[in-house]
């Protein structure tokens, strides 16, 4: 699933080759994805997509003013789009691309490729086309107090939050640090990779609770997180099963991954054999000598971190046993 920097790589893409572009007219097909179908059939054409910015793991298509005068000059938009959308923002299309979604401009002559579900024709002679074998995705008209509510679900963007901010977040939690940093309503766009990236490179265990982590360590973790989303956002993403660009071109940090898709391999610091655990429900890799496993705490219940005991989670453990997955954090 493309997370914060193959969204980012795609919205930059589309920022440049269709802001300021309107929409003549739109076509659906297969539309269990979208929230309101009549509602972009009804609220598009006409419409002037004045910019595209990523939020989180999705992308908001601005909508211009229905109102502005036609023909009306373009808005430049920033090279930077980490940023939370214009306050000014009244009516965007939100563009979710799931597992196997693309967003794409192509001329018109070209043919439809299989399952494009949706296109935009644009007043340049091009169309918007949205294509997804999965159909995982998500497309909503929202506009006004729906708008703002459905941003306002979500968390700090990681490449603006401060230390204070992102460690008052994680630290007030129980939860394991490895499932707040997914957990989209404490951080927007962060996805598995980028989570086990970051907590190899700042040397924590996923497995650790978050109010277990010192200042300092929420501070390195923040860090870590940072320096490797603003290098996989200059590498156009991670191309994980076939995630393309707005260009359709591949991203190439996937070369960069220190343990995610690793198990198995040695850890790139000190040459131990790279594990995969479930933590929070999700895959986890992590090095067992860099990253070392939190401590079970003695006596007073032991938090989210205690083994379940009873017959369920006896159960539970044998099936996870014949899986062949460690529950526990146990290397
Ligand atoms: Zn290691």
């Amino acid at each position: 699933m493309p997370e914060l920097p193959e969204v980012e790589t795609v919205a930059r893409g589309l920022q440049g080759s269709i802001a300021g572009r309107r929409i003549l007219s739109v076509t659906l097909r297969k539309t269990d994805f979208i929230d309101d179908p009549v509602a972009i059939e009804r609220e598009l054409p006409g419409r002037r997509i004045a910019r595209v910015e990523r939020f989180g793991k999705f992308m908001l298509l601005q909508l211009a003013n229905k109102n502005e005068a036609l023909g009306a000059a373009t808005e430049s938009g920033s090279a930077d789009h980490a940023g939370i959308p214009d306050a000014g923002i009244q009516e965007a299309l939100l563009v979710h691309l799931g597992m196997t979604g693309n967003l794409a401009p192509h001329f018109s002559e070209q043919p439809l490729a299989k399952h494009t579900h949706v296109t935009f024709v644009l007043d340049d002679g091009r169309e918007l086309r949205y294509v997804d074998p999965r159909r995982f995705g998500r497309m909503a008209y929202l506009a006004g107090e729906t708008l703002a509510a459905e941003l306002l679900r979500f968390g700090a963007e990681p490449l603006l939050v401060s230390a204070e901010e992102f460690a008052r977040r994680v630290r007030s939690s129980r939860a394991r640090i490895k499932a707040l940093l997914l957990d989209q309503r404490v951080l927007r766009g962060v996805g598995n990779i980028y989570a086990d990236e970051s907590l190899w490179s700042a040397r924590i265990h996923p497995a650790t609770a978050g109010g277990n982590l010192t200042f300092a360590e929420a501070a390195t973790l923040l860090r870590a997180l940072q320096k490797i989303l603003r290098k996989a956002i200059q590498m156009r993403g991670s191309s994980i099963s076939d995630f393309v660009d707005a260009d359709g071109v591949e991203g190439d940090y996937q070369q960069h991954h220190k343990v995610y898709g690793r198990e198995g391999e040695k850890c790139f610091r000190c040459g131990a054999t790279i594990k995969r655990i479930i933590v929070a429900g999700r895959s986890s890799h992590f090095c067992p000598v860099c990253q070392r496993a939190p401590k079970r705490k003695s006596g007073s219940g032991g938090g989210a971190l205690k083994k379940p005991t009873g017959r369920r989670a006896r159960v539970a453990r044998k099936k996870t046993k014949r899986k062949g997955r460690l529950r526990t954090s146990k290397g």
